[in-house]
């Protein structure tokens, strides 16, 4: 989507909230606070603010009330254009960037982006749990450490992924569906299991590597099948687990945008990764190969308002505010 196309579907705030009234109350405005149907929209210089009247709790509430958007300070409309640029680039973009662009300081687009990644986060695990095909797989994220020497000069070979001080992802992907990845504190059985046992169904068909941690935990399921990536074998027919390395690819590429994850912050990047990957349609295409025109099924970004229709779906009950203490973001 073009940003003047964007920019004239959201001319102003109150342009915002109207979009913001029909994701949030798809079947009917209910107040956040009690959840009672019986409503009123009020008169007068309320009426500009789009403010209601709730009859149940004798509230005032917007569509705004009890979603992170509560409470802000810059105009909605300028969430909206800093959202743009980030949910409409292939895999987000930079804060400083968007800070320049926008004319916002960094610090407020930073963190109306973790925000933002924090309710990707909260749409996410409301989501149905994993079935048919699903492969698993780790991811390390993390830099190289320094060049050393060892005592004869030589250069000292680092290990890569397992067992280095990288921060595990553990990832699970359904074949031609939705994927998963939780940053976990570590890689052992205990940990994945737990993962495992709530995000996916007991009737799963589980393909991973060879690691005996994902031997162990596919006992507990359906079928589990491996393909030996140590012995250079990726694919045995229909057993492989290349589209969770697929789904490692783009995490890869989340750094390419993200310099500097920590690791406090990483299960964010990693929501907005997700999204991006889940929020996909099915495209059918008419392709020139060989000389030949042919048809062609891809997955293509879903259109931008309609991601935001599903993202902003689920905004109620999931207040971001700014942690005192700590800086960051606290979640209410
Ligand atoms: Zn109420």
């Amino acid at each position: 989507m073009k940003l003047t196309d964007f920019q004239m579907v959201f001319p102003d705030d109150e342009a915002c909230l109207a979009f913001l009234e029909e994701t949030v109350w798809p079947k009917g405005r209910f107040c956040p606070e009690c959840g009672c149907v019986d409503t009123i929209a009020m008169k007068g210089k309320a009426a500009e603010r789009r403010l209601y009247h709730c009859r149940g709790c004798r509230g005032q509430f917007t569509a705004t009330s009890q979603t992170w958007l509560h409470s802000r300070k810059l105009p909605l409309v300028k969430y909206f254009e800093i959202i743009y640029y980030d949910a409409n680039s292939s895999f987000g973009m930079a804060s400083t960037r968007i800070a320049e662009w926008t004319g916002v300081s960094q610090k407020s687009v930073w963190k109306i982006l973790t925000a933002f990644r924090q309710l990707q986060g909260f749409w996410l695990s409301v989501r149905e749990k994993l079935s048919n095909v699903v492969e698993l797989d780790g991811k390390y994220v993390g830099g190289k450490p320094r060049k050393t020497k060892d005592q004869d000069g030589k250069p000292v070979k680092h290990k890569r992924g397992k067992g280095t001080k990288k921060q595990p992802v553990f990832i699970a992907v359904e074949r031609d569906g939705e994927a998963r990845a939780t940053v976990v504190p570590d890689d052992t059985h205990d940990t994945i299991q737990a993962i495992v046992a709530a995000q996916i169904d007991a009737s799963a068909h589980l393909m991973s590597d060879e690691d005996q941690v994902y031997a162990k935990i596919g006992k507990s399921f359906a079928a589990h099948s491996s393909v030996c990536h140590g012995a250079s074998e990726f694919a045995r027919d229909d057993v492989h687990n290349n589209t969770a390395e697929c789904f490692n690819s783009w995490i890869e590429h989340m750094r390419d945008v993200h310099f500097f994850v920590s690791k406090q912050h990483m299960q964010r990047y990693v929501n907005d990764v997700m999204t991006r990957w889940n929020l996909r349609v099915t495209v059918e295409k008419q392709v020139t190969r060989k000389g030949e025109r042919v048809r062609k099924v891809t997955r293509e970004r879903m259109p931008l308002l309609d991601k935001l229709r599903v993202i902003f779906g689920h905004a109620v009950g999931c207040n971001v505010r700014r942690d005192r203490k700590t800086g960051g973001v606290a979640i209410i």
